[in-house]
């Protein structure tokens, strides 16, 4: 098998952190990559492991020197992937997850065409509106996410797949098995199955 990225997007709220967090647990053949922010860590957010938490000048001196993947200035902060988090997990055949926006989704999968994307879907907004409030984090409008997450639910068709996020084990395990049969497609196959003389 030849690592891919996987890209996985949900409008904010929507459980992509979570899902993430449980199907890299025994995983090792796939690795998060740590997004870099100017945003505050929330309680329990640790530096390096679910952000990189940067300084506004730490930021934009990266962008500058062509070190990011892609960035964007959203909710009054930088979010952004430094390029070599990802292609140094390729490097080692892991594959890359990405937990980004709709955004960073179309500039990712431009760069990596053999990426897949994973659009998580809420069950319904009303529901989305209730974890946002659940998260316990009281610097973000709720509003404003809501209205952001409409616009984001109408680009799931540039997406390969969509798991309903209703029941989290069962949103995981739909994840798994998307992962699992993108490994096994012919044409991420052929140069291992060269190498090993079977064809
Ligand atoms: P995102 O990373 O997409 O912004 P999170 O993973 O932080 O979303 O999830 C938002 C909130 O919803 C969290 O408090 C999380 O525990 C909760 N959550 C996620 N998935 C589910 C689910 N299937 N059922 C109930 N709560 C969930």
């Amino acid at each position: 098998m030849r690592a891919f990225p996987i890209i996985v997007s949900s409008p904010s709220g929507g459980g992509k952190t979570t899902i993430v967090q449980r199907l890299l647990k025994r995983d090792k053949t796939l690795a998060r990559v740590v997004t870099a922010t100017t945003r505050a860590p929330r309680t329990g957010e640790k530096d390096g492991r679910d952000y990189h938490f940067w300084t506004e000048k730490q930021f934009l001196s990266a962008v500058k020197k062509g070190q990011m993947l892609e960035w964007a200035h959203v909710h009054a902060h930088y979010y952004g992937i430094p390029k070599s988090s990802v292609d140094g997990l390729m490097k080692k055949d892991i594959c890359p997850v990405l937990v980004i926006d709709v955004q960073g989704a179309k500039t990712v999968s431009k760069k990596y065409p053999q990426a897949i994307k994973i659009f998580i879907v809420p069950p319904s907004l009303a529901e989305l509106k209730k974890r946002i409030a659940a998260r316990k984090d009281h610097t973000q409008d709720v509003a404003l996410r809501l209205k952001t997450a409409k616009k984001e639910l109408k680009e799931i068709c540039h997406y390969n797949y969509v798991v309903l996020n209703d029941q989290l084990t069962q949103a995981v395990a739909d994840v798994k098995q998307i992962i699992g049969a993108e490994k096994l497609k012919t044409a991420r196959r052929v140069k291992d199955l060269k190498l090993s003389k079977i064809l």
